[in-house]
């Protein structure tokens, strides 16, 4: 009878780890974060200034001065640090060598406005990109690296509510990249076509969607070259992805078919998923936010933390303080993680912002 109850007693206890264990919500960690692109002032006039507002989160430039002291001072404030790198978009690259330059549908080379992209088909350079994200790791040893332009060419901040899919400049069409899309879906493309934009049409027109998957696999593919070889470096180092704000259903699943990230897969090699969530340039309304950070959870495992701007970027009418506002709350409705600042430097320049965000960040809870 004793040997029953212990078996009895062991099962329960087991039941109930496990049953625990799978009902156990996961440590909430709100991210009260910012951009920061450029110091302002001192290092610690600047971290008082973090603290007096509640933020945890510093997503940073490697551009910044005194990188080494800004990240030590970070450690011992208790703020994490990611370091933002641009992958496929780098002008200095591109000065130096205008042959990696990704090609659009329209037989152009990638390039309109400060907007510019390498083709993401190019190995060497994307290993020499991952070596400079190595060495900056190495050095700095930040807790996280921000991954953004890890894309397809898209000039997405002038795509409006309006915009048809098929008037979107897209690429990459050079010969590389629809060779890889040949070998990649056994699709045959008519002989008689020669020029890109003849090739880029006939795609478009007949196989959009086995288009939309090897853009979707290029720029997975790269994300797994560079995660793998950050994470043999230092495995305990976070990854954030900046991520183009479309839904689904916006532009014919454009977010996959036309920018190339699959939140589905990508999410699975990231700790954060970071739509720019920049509603006042886009002419969407706060409640846009809202709806965009849902629609990009229901596709990712991680936690997703919108990106939101603070002042006005491309129109001439301002972010009022009552929108920014709007869209601070509407940022941090659930399923969001969190919200990140767009940027330090604007946000400094906007006292009634600097009180909005002050208040927002100090009612969440801290990690
Ligand atoms: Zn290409």
């Amino acid at each position: 009878m004793k040997e029953i109850i212990k078996i009895v007693l062991i099962f329960n206890a087991l039941f109930t780890m496990f049953f625990s264990a799978c009902i156990k919500p996961k440590k909430k960690e709100v991210i009260t974060g910012v951009k920061i692109y450029k110091l302002d002032s001192g290092l610690k006039n600047i971290f008082d200034k973090f603290d007096y507002l509640g933020i945890n989160t510093i997503f940073c430039s490697p551009q910044i001065d005194s990188l080494k002291d800004f990240i030590s001072l970070a450690k011992k404030r208790n703020k994490r640090v990611f370091l933002i790198v641009t992958v496929f978009y780098n002008p200095e690259a591109l000065k130096k060598d205008t042959s990696l330059y990704a090609v659009t549908n329209r037989g152009r080379i990638a390039k309109d406005d400060w907007v510019e992209f390498i083709c993401p088909e190019n190995e060497e350079y994307l290993k020499n990109r991952i070596k400079y994200i190595i060495d900056l790791i190495r050095i700095y040893n930040p807790d996280g690296i921000s991954l953004d332009f890890i894309r397809q060419f898209v000039y997405w901040e002038m795509v409006m509510p309006e915009t048809k899919p098929e008037d979107i400049e897209r690429g990459c069409f050079c010969k590389k990249c629809i060779n890889g899309f040949k070998d990649f879906s056994r699709i045959k493309i008519p002989e008689d076509l020669s020029t890109t934009t003849e090739i880029a049409d006939w795609i478009l027109h007949n196989h959009k969607k086995e288009w939309g998957v090897w853009e979707s696999e290029q720029i997975y593919r790269s994300l797994e070259k560079i995660t793998k070889q950050i994470k043999a470096v230092n495995p305990k180092i976070l990854i954030n992805l900046h991520i183009v704000p479309w839904r689904k259903t916006d532009y014919g699943n454009g977010i996959e078919n036309i920018a190339g990230q699959n939140l589905k897969r990508m999410s699975q090699l990231a700790d954060y998923i970071s739509p720019m969530c920049y509603n006042h340039m886009l002419k969407r309304k706060p409640e846009w936010i809202c709806s965009v950070v849902r629609d990009i959870s229901r596709r990712s495992y991680k936690p997703v933390i919108p990106s939101l701007q603070v002042e006005k970027e491309y129109l001439e009418t301002k972010v009022s303080d009552e929108e920014f506002r709007d869209s601070v709350n509407n940022g941090l409705k659930p399923p969001s993680s969190g919200i990140v600042i767009w940027n330090w430097e604007t946000l400094m320049s906007c006292p009634g912002k600097i009180d909005i965000v002050r208040n927002a960040f100090t009612k969440v809870r801290k990690f």
